[in-house]
């Protein structure tokens, strides 16, 4: 893949020469505004980046994450982010979190009593339909 290597050298090295090269408007492939930079540090806008992430987990690993983060009905979305920690043993929960965590949506963290507890990145606070309060309060509360 020595094309992509020049390619993303040839990307770094402007975005050292000319720092408002990151903010340069351009075009997704979906047809949608972004900035260079998002396209060329991950080829596509953050909604196809996010919708792409989404693609690579299972149906019922999203509920998990959502889970994970309290953000499910019973609370309002003000509050989601309350918590954030998701403890798997063995079987489908953990292997929902491995997707997560090659996903980039989650970390694994301590293991205790044979259960492993999981983390949701920035990345899956968004996936999971935080806003940035309720991005930053997840990663404030990982206990
Ligand atoms: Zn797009």
């Amino acid at each position: 893949m020595m094309y992509d290597l020049a390619r993303n050298d040839r990307a770094h090295i402007a975005n050292q020469a000319a720092p408002a090269f990151s903010l340069i408007r351009k075009f997704c492939a979906c047809g949608k505004a972004s900035t260079a930079k998002q396209l060329s540090q991950h080829g596509k806008c953050a909604a196809c980046a996010l919708a792409a992430v989404r693609d690579a987990i299972m149906p019922g690993d999203l509920a998990k994450l959502q889970h994970m983060l309290g953000a499910v009905k019973q609370y309002p979305k003000s509050k989601w982010g309350w918590r954030n920690y998701y403890a798997a043993g063995g079987g489908q929960a953990h292997e929902a979190m491995q997707r997560l965590v090659a996903a980039g949506l989650a970390t694994a963290g301590r293991a205790a009593n044979e259960m492993t507890y999981f983390h949701a990145t920035r990345l899956g606070c968004k996936a999971a339909g935080l806003d940035g309060a309720g991005i930053k309060r997840a990663m404030e509360d990982q206990s």
